[in-house]
């Protein structure tokens, strides 16, 4: 087998913000003419045109994804000490924007071949101090926001949908409608981190709401919970997406439905080369959910597997990635909350046998066909 031409990588941010160096040198100059730093036109705009792409939903920028998430519990009046119901098997942030308000973080497992919040799992976390469900929509495809929002709706609780992996992603309601991720629940969260499917070129986030009275709450809890100049509400945080920010992800929200189109191409032809390989189970879809692959998360049989698969493709020059190594129940800062190893058998088990190939929009098909072929070789 022929070595591809050129190498493979995990991400290649730099090529891709090459191909809009114009428009991106463009926005630059004019934030810098313009001198409004905080807050100024690029934002409102940004915000208007990301909700005329998610169908209409309010988009309220903030300064990252983890604000989003504190931003949104915020947004809920929770009691102290009101539990938050998240997925054990997600990026710390999810947890940790609970935790820092005081309200406790209640994990439930995750199925196996969604990777996403087991609804099964959730009923039993319920009790009646529960406030919160945060569904993450996990490497691209939505959790099951059916059954989830049953639930919530079911005993009053609010459903907030951590939206950073999978912004343009769509879902089919009961009704047979279909929603845009983030904008099903009571309030969605987004991340612009650069890795994201639409990402800054630095720090950015947002809150995705339909309802205009939240989104106003929202954006007076993002701006010191300033209802007017100098006449603070709420108690709210400092966090704002920066002007510069706004003007550079305006250029890279017109890229979004054709980088999306190009990640769900690779991720069709791994589909191809891996449906059949013994011991490896490509990424299940939920027929609800499109997937904007923010990752194409394979399952090892084993942990041994997926620890020699990783070695195998390092040797082929293909990078790969374990998204997440150890479950969030088992980072020591949230020992406290007294899990103990065994508690969540699903996420434990993923942490210790999945992989995530190489996936963004400008990996090529060759390369992706060379990835698939070195897997099978394996
Ligand atoms: C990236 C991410 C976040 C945090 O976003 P930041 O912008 O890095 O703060 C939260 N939740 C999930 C699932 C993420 O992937």
């Amino acid at each position: 087998m022929n070595q591809p031409l050129a190498p493979i990588r995990l991400l290649d941010l730099a090529a891709e913000h090459a191909a809009l160096q114009p428009a991106l040198d463009d926005a630059v100059r004019e934030t810098l003419a313009e001198a409004a730093f905080i807050q100024g036109p690029a934002v409102g705009q940004f915000a208007a045109e990301l909700g005329a792409y998610l169908g209409g939903a309010r988009v309220v920028p903030c300064a990252n994804g983890t604000d989003a998430l504190t931003l949104a519990l915020l947004s809920l009046d929770l009691p102290a000490g009101a539990e938050v119901i998240v997925p054990a098997f997600t990026y710390v942030a999810t947890l940790e924007a609970a935790a820092l308000l005081g309200l406790r973080p209640v994990l439930a497992d995750v199925r196996p071949d969604t990777f996403n919040l087991d609804p099964v799992a959730v009923a039993a976390a319920l009790t009646p101090r529960t406030g919160a469900i945060i569904a993450v929509h996990l490497f691209g495809q939505c959790a099951d926001l059916a059954a989830l929002g049953a639930l919530a709706d079911r005993r009053g609780v609010a459903l907030i949908e951590d939206n950073a992996q999978a912004l343009g992603a769509t879902y089919r309601l009961a009704d047979g409608a279909t929603a845009y991720a983030g904008t099903v629940g009571t309030v969605g969260t987004t991340s612009f981190f650069p890795s994201k499917n639409l990402g800054a070129l630095g720090d950015g986030g947002a809150l995705l709401t339909r309802d205009p009275a939240r989104a106003a709450l929202l954006q007076q809890l993002a701006n010191h919970g300033q209802s007017a100049k100098y006449c603070h509400q709420r108690i709210g945080l400092n966090s704002r997406l920066d002007t510069l920010q706004a003007a550079l992800l305006r250029v890279k929200l017109r890229q979004l439905p054709a980088n999306t189109a190009a990640r769900q191409a690779v991720a069709a032809r791994y589909d191809g080369a891996l449906a059949a390989v013994p011991g490896l189970a490509v990424p299940a879809r939920d027929p609800r959910s499109s997937h904007v692959f923010h990752q194409y998360t394979v399952t090892l049989a084993t942990p041994a597997h997926r620890d020699a698969l990783r070695a195998h493709l390092h040797q082929h020059g293909v990078p790969t990635m374990v998204y997440y190594p150890l479950p969030v129940h088992q980072q020591p800062a949230y020992a406290y909350l007294g899990y103990r190893a065994g508690q969540f058998p699903v996420a434990e088990r993923l942490c210790e046998t999945v992989l995530s190939l190489p996936m963004h929009p400008l990996l090529t098909v060759e390369q992706a066909e060379y990835i698939g072929a070195a897997v099978k070789r394996f």
